[in-house]
Order: C-alpha cells, then sequence, then structure tokens
C-alpha cells in the first residue's frame, strides 16, 4: 500500500482511516502487506527502527538519500515502512502549512515517494504482488514502475489505483516535468495529447493495471461530465478497468451495543437505551427534553460538498424551512469554511431548535449518533461517506442524496417500505431536502411502527472490512493472474 495518510500517524481525511483498516482485514486473510508512507515532522522516530538501507533516488538531475523506519512493535501485526526526507520531515504540515497554500514541490515530494516506494520494495526484496496506491499523492507510482519494467526490474508487479475523491488529482505546472524524470507519455495516451499541465491523477488513470472508487455508484459517477471533474472521458475510455468498492465501518469504534463514548448500550432488539441516549442528546445539546420532538442530526466537514449551500442559502435555503414551525430539533457537529459557520451561528440565533457545535469533537459525534432519530447528510456527491453507514447502524435513519456512497448504502422507500432502511431523494437541492425531510417527520408523527421497523432493519444492515477486503482480493487476484 502506498498512500500519504494513515492512522494512528497522519489524517487530514477518510483515506487515513481505509489504509490501515483494508491493510488488516487483508493480514486477516492471510496476505502480507507493507504500508510505505512519508515520515512527516510530527510523527516521532523515537521507537521506530531504523533499517540498514538507505536507497538513492533520481530524479531529473536531482538526488535523494531517503532514511527508512519502521515501527518497532510493528503496531501489531500491521507492517509499516516510513521514507525520511527533509522534503517531508522539515515541514509542519502534509501538504501545505497549516491552512496556507499547498507547498510549491508538492510534485517532487509526492514523485519522491512514488519512486521511494519502488525502489524500497525493490532493496528490501519485498517482491510485491500488486502495488496498491490511493489518491494523487501516490499516483506516479505506475509510470515509474513502467520505466523499472524496462530494465526487467519489478516486472510481475501489478499496480491498482484507488480514486477517494476525483476532486483532488494532483496538478502542477508543465514547466515542472522535468524535475519528475517522466515524459509526457506517462501523462497521455495519445500522440502529443494533453500537455497544458501535469496532472497526477491522469497517469495514474492511463497507467495502473485497473482503478477503483470507494463505492460502485462513484465509479459510474466519476465517468459523467457532472461528478468526473474533467477526468470522465479519459475514464469512460478505460471504463472496462474501473470499479467501485465500498468501504467498510469500523464497528469496534461505532457501535450502540458497545460505544465506550456512551454510558447507555442498544440494539436492534433492545432500543430501550436508544431512548436515553436520546435524552442525554437534549441534554447535551441544551435543547428542550422531550422524546415526542425528533432529532435530525448532522456530522462532518463543513463543505460544499455536503450540502451546505443548499441547506443555507439565504431566500431558499432548506435549514431554515426545516426549523420553521419548531416541530423537529436539528444538532450539528462541523467545523470547515467560515462562511458556513457564520451562517450556521446566524441560523441558530434565531431558531432555539437549531444547536450548532462547532468544533471537532470525537465523543460528541457518537453521543449525537446515538441520540438522534434522523441523521440529514445531503452531499452533492459522496464517494463512500461514512455517517450515513454509522447512522445506519445507530438506527438514526439517514435521510441523504442518491449519490456515491449513499445511494450504495441507504436502501430507499421506493424499494419497499418493508426494505427500506432511510429516505433518499435524487438531487441535492433545497426543495428535495426539505420535501424528503418533511416526509420523513410526517411518517415519525403518524406511523412511529413504520419508522421503528425501518430503524431495526436499519441496524441490522452490515459494512463490513472484511467484505470489502474480500472484493478487493478478488480483484488482485484476477489481476495477479492474467497474463500481461
Ligand atoms: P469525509 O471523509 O468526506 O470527511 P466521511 O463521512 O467519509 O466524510 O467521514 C467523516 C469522518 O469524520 C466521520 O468519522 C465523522 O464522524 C468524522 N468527523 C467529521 N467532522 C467531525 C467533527 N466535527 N467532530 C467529530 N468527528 C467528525
Amino acid at each position: 500500500m502506498v498512500a500519504s495518510e494513515a492512522v494512528p500517524y497522519a489524517k487530514t481525511g477518510g483515506l487515513a482511516d481505509v489504509v490501515p483498516a483494508l491493510s488488516r482485514a487483508l493480514t486477516g486473510r492471510g496476505h502480507q502487506v507493507t504500508i510505505i508512507m512519508p515520515r512527516y515532522s510530527f510523527i516521532d522516530t523515537a521507537s521506530f527502527r531504523e533499517l540498514p538501507l538507505v536507497p538513492l533516488i533520481s530524479l531529473g538531475f536531482a538526488e535523494y538519500s531517503l532514511r527508512l523506519f519502521t515501527p518497532i512493535d510493528g503496531n501489531g501485526e500491521l507492517s509499516v515502512i516510513f521514507l525520511d526526507h527533509p522534503l517531508f520531515s522539515s515541514r509542519d504540515g502534509l501538504y501545505g502549512e497549516n491552512g496556507g497554500q499547498p507547498y510549491r514541490d508538492n510534485h517532487i515530494r509526492f514523485a519522491l515517494l512514488a519512486k521511494g516506494a519502488i525502489e524500497t520494495s525493490r532493496r528490501l526484496n519485498l517482491a510485491p504482488d500488486l502495488f496498491h496506491l490511493h489518491d494523487w499523492q501516490a499516483a506516479l507510482v505506475p509510470a515509474y514502475l513502467a520505466e523499472y519494467e524496462k530494465t526487467g526490474v519489478m516486472a510481475e508487479a501489478r499496480t491498482i489505483f484507488t480514486i477517494h475523491n476525483i476532486a483532488y488529482q494532483g496538478v502542477f505546472s508543465k514547466q515542472d516535468i522535468h524535475a519528475l524524470a517522466l515524459t509526457w507519455d506517462s501523462f497521455s495516451d495519445r500522440p502529443a495529447g494533453y500537455r497544458d499541465q501535469i496532472n497526477f491523477l491522469r497517469s495514474a488513470i492511463i497507467n495502473s493495471d485497473h482503478i477503483t472508487t470507494v463505492s460502485p455508484s462513484y465509479a459510474k459517477e466519476i465517468m459523467t461530465e457532472a461528478f468526473g471533474e474533467g477526468l470522465h472521458t479519459l475514464l469512460a475510455d478505460h471504463a472496462g478497468s474501473v470499479s467501485g468498492i465500498l468501504n467498510g465501518a469500523d464497528y469496534k469504534e461505532w457501535d450502540p451495543a458497545n460505544d465506550p463514548f456512551l454510558d447507555v448500550s442498544f440494539g436492534a432488539d433492545d432500543l430501550s437505551g436508544k431512548a436515553l441516549a436520546k435524552k442525554r442528546l437534549q441534554k447535551e445539546a441544551d435543547l428542550p427534553v422531550d422524546p415526542s420532538i425528533p432529532i435530525i442530526g448532522m456530522v462532518g466537514r463543513l463543505a460544499e460538498q455536503k450540502g451546505f449551500v443548499e441547506l443555507l442559502d439565504e431566500k431558499n435555503g432548506a435549514l431554515q424551512r426545516i426549523l420553521e414551525g419548531n416541530k423537529v430539533q436539528v444538532v450539528l457537529l462541523g467545523t470547515g469554511a467560515s462562511w458556513i459557520e457564520s451562517r450556521l451561528l446566524e441560523i441558530s440565533e434565531s431558531h432555539p431548535n437549531l444547536r450548532v457545535f462547532l468544533t471537532f469533537n470525537e465523543k460528541l459525534a457518537h453521543v449525537i449518533e446515538a441520540g438522534s432519530d434522523f441523521f440529514l447528510m445531503p452531499s452533492r456527491y459522496e464517494p463512500c461517506g461514512l455517517n450515513q453507514i454509522y447512522s445506519l447502524r445507530y438506527g438514526s435513519l439517514p435521510i441523504v442524496t442518491q449519490t456515491g456512497g449513499l445511494a450504495d448504502t441507504v436502501i430507499p422507500e421506493s424499494q419497499g417500505r418493508n426494505r427500506a432502511t432511510g429516505f433518499v431523494f435524487p438531487q441535492c437541492t433545497p426543495d428535495q431536502i426539505v420535501e424528503t425531510v418533511r416526509h420523513a417527520l410526517d411518517l415519525w408523527e403518524h406511523d412511529r411502527n413504520a419508522i421503528d421497523a425501518m430503524r431495526r432493519r436499519a441496524m441490522r444492515a452490515h459494512f463490513s472490512w472484511e467484505d470489502s477486503a474480500a472484493a478487493y482480493e478478488k480483484l488482485y487476484k484476477r489481476l495477479i493472474n492474467r497474463p500481461r
């Protein structure tokens, strides 16, 4: 696995959870997995072992020597190798200074990760059957691997590239091509094709044996203009080797039957604890404690991706319309864009049934998942999404857009009342959000039995890493056994 993030060492997004969780599940199935990632300044090497090897990486006219570190106890069963170089370890951030511009030499830094991962594997005789690469930071591995293969080195290794969010592509100025020691052939599959910019993701799409995304629906969506962020045609050209595998949820962390953040427990067979959890949430949020008022929870990054333009629009915004009439309580936890934060505060001042927490608070995320009746996630697009999966398990019925991973995890009423696990609307528009929320609240008011049945069904849905790892394993085997 080559990636720029993995918990517990470095995290800015969901990718950091996926890489070790998938690696662990694969290890559990008998595979030998090594994660290769950069050693950032905040990763302390004091408890690591340095490997007696200093790979030398040449990129253009420059040479970079890497030191290699590995955790002494191997972090349980997981093997991690850190590439140590001042390009990573002398900076405060991963991709840029906190909240600031990206580092100007990110193309070199992540070319170094890519080539360094290959050279390290070679020098350590890891002889990988397959490189699994994650997001643009690892995207040059297939291009460099092709160079190695010309000399007969690593000729057997296959490559899978996973797109966790196509909005991030690793785009750099065309002049930077010289520093990468690659030609334009690595970025375009047509003679004299695309040469306006360097785009790391393009290189991965062209040169990998297979592309995956983190849900089947998102895999289809990124081949359309509306979701492909300029890469839809290229992806459609490679449609035969693009597929989606849903992420798993970590039910050791997220299960109301056994949640260390809660002082109650509940499950599909006994919902009494859920009523207590709701009471706790109403208290915590300083809202009237009343079991008859439904609560809608929201947790997540405050970003346009998550539907906040549609929720907060001055004239037509969905949130205000939902809050009107005081028939529902809304509790929101999130941090992000400052315009969203201030608009939320503004609305909460005039609407006492909205409570906003603008912090990052893991415990509160659990408390909200547990205590809510519904969970609103009206994303414009959603590669996989985790919170709706947690919500299902906590019996907080998801109200979501029919997109990406949301569409793949929440079963809408249109598939039958006796199958539904949530409420789904086709597109993220203010009207559709309001309409669907009102419909859910109506059902709450008039048919609590239907809500309860749906809730129990939702709580029994299961999206485990074991299932995801089995799907990846099948794909790995197919690629490894396929003749070149
Ligand atoms: P994304 O990766 O697009 O941010 P996901 O739904 O896939 O969205 O994952 C978000 C994760 O981050 C979830 O585990 C969620 O609980 C957590 N999270 C996001 N914002 C907060 C916050 N303010 N406080 C606590 N947890 C948060």
